[in-house]
């Protein structure tokens, strides 16, 4: 692989920003790598573990000069960061983004971006339960999409060299408008996180006696809901109030669904439950000659 930056900041060092980090260097797509992070402990770890060829304090000395410019702290950190990152963007960079919504971005970072300044939403679609500088490794990306929502006008050479960073770092890449990529992120992320989350709340609401064997047992269905259920708090709050209206459309139609298979299971309609399992299971076959499991 070839340097495609001369120089990358990353505002925010967590799971995504050191992710990315790592797999820059892995595969030397970029000169040099700037850091910032309000927080000191994550800075530590990013100079420790080498994250970077320079770790800030402050957002003006990681973002001057920087060719690109990615933002990966928490979706509800953007839009107080933003005019302060507008300030510093060099003429002719481009400034991107990993948030899980899309619209929040043009929302929240749009407005402060230059002219001269290309701006590209991104998000990878690939994460983990865990957070923070020491969580991220060079392979997250690897075989994972990685949406970007480019507005219409922008430089398509600047598209370009952010679709190559990102299939450097082993993604494949997809354009799509932005309200688009938040609906299909409502029910392909958002709604599986939100079914898990209640499960997982409503198991321990339980009585002391039943939970105890919830643990147990929970090699059945239980374990994969509380893997999901234990992604971070702070970035599924964000991600609910900034997609509520998608949110809130595919949880309507899962809710009638679910009072379908509810009345199936009342009325002992067993083909029409076997029918419905059927066609799930077909899903996930897809899903694994797509490579996606
Ligand atoms: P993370 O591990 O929690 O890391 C975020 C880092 O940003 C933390 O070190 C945080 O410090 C720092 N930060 C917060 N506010 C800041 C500010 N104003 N200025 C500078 N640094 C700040 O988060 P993440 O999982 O990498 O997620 C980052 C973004 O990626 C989110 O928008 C999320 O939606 C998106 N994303 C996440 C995943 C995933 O699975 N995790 C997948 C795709 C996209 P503190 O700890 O002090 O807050």
């Amino acid at each position: 692989m070839s340097i495609l930056y001369d120089k990358v900041c990353l505002i925010g060092i967590g799971l995504i920003g050191s992710s990315m980090a790592h797999a820059m260097r892995q595969r030397k797509l970029a000169a040099s790598i700037a850091i910032h992070d309000n927080d000191p402990d994550a800075r530590a770890a990013a100079v420790e573990l080498g994250l970077g060829d320079s770790v800030h304090d402050t957002v003006a000395a990681a973002v001057t000069d920087a060719d690109l410019t990615v933002v990966c702290v928490p979706s509800g950190a953007v839009a107080d960061l933003a005019p302060e990152i507008a300030k510093y963007l060099k003429p002719g960079s481009t400034l991107s983004d990993v948030g899980s919504v899309k619209q929040a971005a043009v929302r929240d970072l749009g407005p402060s971006v230059p002219d001269k300044v290309h701006f590209i939403p991104g998000h990878p679609i690939a994460g983990t339960e865990y957070s923070g500088p020491r969580a991220g490794f060079a392979e997250l990306f690897q075989g994972r999409w990685c949406i970007l929502t480019p507005p219409p006008g922008t430089d398509a050479k600047a598209v370009e060299r952010l679709q190559q960073l990102w299939q450097g770092m082993g993604s494949q890449v997809e354009l799509m408008e932005p309200g688009h990529h938040d609906q299909v992120l409502a029910i392909t992320s958002h709604l599986p996180h939100l079914i898990a989350y209640t499960i997982v709340g409503t198991a321990t609401g339980l009585e002391e006696e039943t939970q105890r064997e919830v643990i147990k047992f929970s090699a059945s269905g239980f374990r994969d809901f509380t893997r999901i259920a234990a992604s971070d708090p702070i970035m599924w709050r964000d991600i609910f109030l900034n997609n509520r209206e998608a949110v809130l459309e595919m949880l309507g139609r899962f809710t009638e669904d679910l009072t379908a298979l509810q009345r199936a299971i009342r009325w002992g309609e067993g083909e029409k439950l076997q029918d419905w399992f059927t066609r799930t299971r077909a899903i996930r076959r897809s899903i694994i000659d797509a490579k996606q499991a």
